[in-house]
């Protein structure tokens, strides 16, 4: 049974816990086992523990089933069920091939309803009707039927060229995330080809003038621009995103960075490595405000913004 063969890793030490493939950080991610085999799935199959700020989980089945192999990594499983001929498993990842995009009626068809789209409706608890429309038409959030109120982050290009969309469920009286899935592995388009852009950059030309502010999550890059719309503000979606090809279409612009309290000196090194051509500045806001324990468990901007709204509700 597939189930029984494959096993998250049970806890040994810090040794056995990786860097998560989504959020960057060290000694998060745990990694499926086979257990016949006596062997890890690929490095990307696991689970992170930041589940409220990470979530990332890729579970053997949808490693096997999206056919997302790292490149090298010979797959020759034969698990049951499996309907796929193993050599589409055994293909190498796709590399310097044209983006694929996904058809703009999905992401209007998904804008049409969001009387039951937990994050809006979490948000307009917090705020009001009228600022969750304007947020909701500025990043074009859409919902999804996939599960019961989940909510869409679309990842349009500076283009205006869709690239995917990240599918959430958010609890709608926490706010707090419990599952995630992409728009086009839900479709099942045959040889996509992904090519993530930041959350946000449809925005990059809506005001010149403006800086960009960039933060790790969808979430608190919409809550933000709320709080603060003196800046655009746009999300990585994942610490592991904050690379070259993602940033890119930041030239010449101002670019506040806002890493998650404790994810500083991450942040550090990973821009250390980014062009030069793009100002970059740290805010050391969260680093220098949060506790102790607000590290540990990662506060980002939009945590203290919804401390104040709170507060007022
Ligand atoms: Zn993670």
């Amino acid at each position: 049974m597939f189930h029984f063969r494959f096993i998250l890793e049970p806890y040994i030490s810090q040794k056995n816990r990786y860097q998560c493939p989504s959020c960057g950080k060290n000694s998060v991610f745990t990694r499926y086992v086979d257990q016949e085999k006596k062997e890890y799935v690929a490095e990307n199959v696991g689970k992170c523990n930041r589940e409220q700020k990470c979530g990332y989980h890729l579970s053997p089945k949808e490693y096997f089933d999206n056919q997302i192999t790292l490149q090298g990594n010979q797959v020759d499983t034969d698990w049951a069920g499996a309907k796929k001929p193993l050599i589409d498993f055994c293909k190498p990842k796709k590399t310097n091939l044209a983006s694929s995009f996904i058809e703009s009626r999905h992401l209007l068809n998904s804008l049409k309803h969001n009387s039951d789209n937990n994050f809006l409706l979490f948000l307009e608890k917090m705020t009001n009707k009228e600022t969750v429309s304007h947020v909701k038409e500025k990043y074009k959030i859409g919902t999804s039927k996939k599960w019961k109120g989940a909510t869409i982050f679309w990842q349009i290009d500076n283009r205006g060229k869709i690239r995917t969309g990240k599918m959430m469920l958010y609890n709608k009286v926490t706010g707090k995330k419990n599952k995630i899935n992409w728009v086009h592995s839900v479709l099942r388009l045959d040889d996509f080809n992904l090519n993530q852009c930041l959350f946000g950059l449809h925005l990059l030309n809506s005001d010149k003038n403006k800086a960009i502010a960039l933060v790790e999550s969808e979430k608190t890059a919409v809550i933000a621009s709320i709080a603060f719309p003196q800046f655009i503000w746009m999300a990585t979606g994942g610490l592991m995103n904050l690379k070259k090809d993602m940033i890119l279409p930041l030239a010449n612009r101002k670019v506040i960075l806002y890493p998650d309290a404790g994810c500083y000196d991450i942040w550090s090194k990973k821009v250390a490595d980014l062009p030069k051509n793009i100002q970059f500045i740290f805010s050391d806001l969260l680093e220098r405000k949060a506790t102790a324990e607000e590290k540990t468990e990662g506060w980002d901007i939009a945590d203290y913004v919804l401390g104040v709204w709170g507060d007022k509700v």
